[in-house]
């Protein structure tokens, strides 16, 4: 059904209006290459962004945004190496090599992203008991953002998303808001993937919530 879906979209223009926003997530120096935990040729993706965004009247970036004793790091664990899991309160939790530590170079975003039009920076993974995957909730799935009701606030029915990387926080933003009830569109070529274990277990859960697969070069302007 998936491959269905994504053969018809493939083909299928879509008009960009009013009701649609941009979703950046994470386009920040840690997740590109030589960064502290970096997406597999996660720059190349900034191009696409950067000419995706003039189409949008309604632009949001999504920044990660940890204190150094964060408890999703490992260095924070004994006896605990990155990417090794741990029992948290709120389910199980990838331990991560530091990164997007507030304030450094590696929590910038990229500077080649065009952030100038963006007016919205949703910061997450601040609170150092929890980390923060999606950019609507915290891993707790409860904790919100606060980004659904600035969406709902500016009538938005559509969103958008690009950014790093596939795995985790751009599917899990795409799971949340389809849940929420905004129709997702993921824009493949401005997507970074990591392609690990994690990637067929997240593209099963987006088939299921019809989430759309697509292209930069298939959005237009009205
Ligand atoms: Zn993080």
């Amino acid at each position: 059904m998936r491959i269905l879906i994504d053969e018809i979209m493939l083909n299928q223009k879509i008009k960009i209006n009013q009701n649609d926003a941009l979703i950046i997530i994470d386009v920040q120096n840690d997740f590109c290459p030589n960064g502290a935990l970096a997406v597999p040729n996660g720059d190349q993706i900034i191009e696409p962004i950067n000419k995706t965004i003039p189409l949008f009247k309604h632009i949001i970036l999504s920044q990660d945004w940890h204190p150094k004793d964060h408890k999703s790091f490992a260095s924070n664990h004994k006896d605990k190496n990155p990417f090794q899991t741990l029992s948290m309160p709120y389910g199980e939790q990838i331990l991560w090599p530091d990164h997007c530590i507030i304030g450094t170079s590696g929590a910038k975003f990229h500077p080649a992203l065009n952030v100038n039009l963006a007016q919205c920076v949703i910061r997450k993974g601040y609170n150092r008991e929890i980390d923060s995957y999606s950019t609507f909730f915290e891993n707790d799935k409860i904790s919100p953002t606060g980004l659904a009701g600035y969406l709902r606030e500016n009538n938005i029915k559509r969103i958008f998303l690009v950014g790093l990387a596939f795995e985790y926080c751009v599917g899990f933003s795409a799971i949340d808001g389809a849940k929420l009830g905004f129709e997702v569109y993921l824009l493949m070529d401005a997507i970074g993937c990591f392609r690990n274990h994690d990637f067929n277990n997240m593209d099963n859960l987006l088939t299921k919530l019809n989430v759309v697969t697509t292209g930069t070069d298939k959005l237009f302007e009205t």
